[in-house]
């Protein structure tokens, strides 16, 4: 299938061409010119795959020639070899073959290496590139700017994978403990390189926008983009929506399905928008925000006014002008009224976010990380205004440990480090230091090429 430029449709790609690209030529954002659809006995057959096998299934429509099916199961099961279980409070595993009174889940999407949610979209995109680069022959050089998980999920997605060099961009200071070690360990040696700049994440953020744009640069060095509007990121987000869904609907077929998403740049929300889009029996998303809210905000007024970020609590969430915002205007031709009627929106500040926190793993024994917890929320503030009985699914972006230091404040004890994030701190960290100069990272690259 091909994808078209938002800014101008006339220009399209194909999507290894859009995924090694990122961008069309004209600066617009890529979508898929089509989505697929599927009948009622499709759809079964899809929800009786494992996760990885249904990925591939879905896979076959958004890749191109370049994807025999073969490869797709195998950049799926290569990709997709942990779990993604929906659990309740007290840890029980949602079963279709036995439906409980309770049907309020958390779908954990962080048992993957980096331990959250993106390394679904870039463990896809990392495989698919590399399979592109590979039959090609051809290199590319990823920079990227981080403010903690997409580097890492980024780094761990392409580390060792042939034809790519990875160099993660981190402000010194605005990165949690643990997310700096798990940049900084991937191996001296390794294709895999963190950059600490002594800056703050927009100047990163900058020096990586100023490296695309030197075209000398850029070409020397075959500069490839890995953010999240690309479309390798957005497009496999739509996955774990779609069979997880699935999966839900089995145990609980009479009840509407609900999920609630905390957002910040909307690439999660955009991929559970198209599995819907899909025939996914999803009947609406719930979105949290922390302050940086322009999506609530047009969602009761109508009224977008992108503006500049506030530093919170679930510091991945810190999006004033959220970039694929454009692409759910697309999804729904900007027709407010049918965005308003399957997304609620609700924002928290961090006092609200640290106190509900605290609340739950007191009640309950279930522990989130900051930005589940403000999806929580909203899950939460939607539910209080509807009577009738429905399945609640928050979505779990990271694991609470990620962000131990300051689960660890707001629930005042000191939580375990899980295995994969202690072996971590047995490793010497490899740190290239840098001011946030272009001639300076022109140096590295050359130095290291
Ligand atoms: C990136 C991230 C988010 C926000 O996801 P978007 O797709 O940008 O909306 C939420 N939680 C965590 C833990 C993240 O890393």
């Amino acid at each position: 299938m091909d994808y078209y430029s938002l800014t101008d449709p006339k220009l399209t790609a194909r999507f290894g061409d859009a995924l090694l690209s990122s961008l069309a030529p004209d600066g617009g954002l890529y979508m898929p010119k089509s989505l697929p659809t599927f009948s009622d006995a499709q759809l079964a057959e899809l929800g009786a795959m494992s996760f990885a096998q249904c990925a591939a299934k879905l896979a076959r429509h958004f890749t191109d020639d370049r994807f025999s099916n073969d490869d797709l199961i195998a950049i799926c099961e290569d990709a997709y070899d942990f779990p993604l279980p929906m659990r309740t409070f007290e840890g029980r595993e949602l079963d279709a073959a036995v439906p409980e009174d309770d049907s309020e889940f958390f779908l954990e999407l962080f048992h993957g290496p980096t331990l959250a949610f993106k390394d679904f979209a870039a463990r896809f995109m990392g495989r698919t590139a590399s399979h592109l680069l590979t039959k090609s022959g051809e290199q590319r050089t990823i920079l990227v700017a981080t403010s903690g998980d997409t580097g890492g999920a980024i780094g761990y997605a392409f580390l060792n994978q042939p034809g790519v060099k990875v160099y993660i961009l981190y402000p010194e200071g605005g990165v949690s403990k643990v997310q700096e070690q798990q940049l900084t360990t991937m191996g001296a040696g390794s294709n895999v390189k963190a950059i600490k700049i002594s800056g703050s994440f927009d100047d990163a953020q900058a020096l990586v926008k100023q490296a695309f744009a030197d075209k000398a640069l850029s070409e020397k060095h075959n500069l490839m983009s890995a953010n999240s509007i690309n479309v390798g990121r957005v497009i496999p987000q739509s996955f774990y929506y779609f069979w997880t869904s699935l999966q839900a609907k089995a145990a609980y077929p009479e009840r509407p399905l609900i999920y609630s998403i905390p957002s910040g740049n909307l690439g999660n929300l955009t991929g559970g928008l198209i599995a819907k889009r899909m025939g996914a029996p999803i009947d609406r998303f719930v979105v949290g925000h922390n302050v940086n809210d322009p999506l609530v905000d047009y969602l009761t007024t109508g009224d977008y006014t992108p503006r500049p970020s506030v530093p919170t609590l679930s510091n991945a969430m810190d999006i004033g002008r959220p970039n694929n915002f454009p692409r759910i205007l697309s999804l729904y031709d900007e027709d407010h009224k049918a965005i308003a009627a399957d997304i609620y929106g609700a924002s928290f500040d961090d006092e609200e976010t640290a106190r509900h926190l605290r609340r739950v793993y007191n009640a309950t024994g279930y522990l989130m990380c900051p930005h589940t917890t403000v999806g929580h929320l909203a899950m939460e503030k939607f539910s209080a205004g509807v009577d009738q009985a429905f399945t609640k699914i928050t979505v779990a972006t990271a694991h609470p440990a990620k962000f131990q230091t300051e689960v660890d404040r707001i629930i005042r004890e000191d939580i375990p480090m899980p295995d994969a994030l202690s072996v971590l701190f047995e490793t010497e960290p490899s740190v290239h230091v840098m001011e946030p100069s272009l001639d300076g990272l022109a140096d590295y690259l050359a130095k290291t090429a």
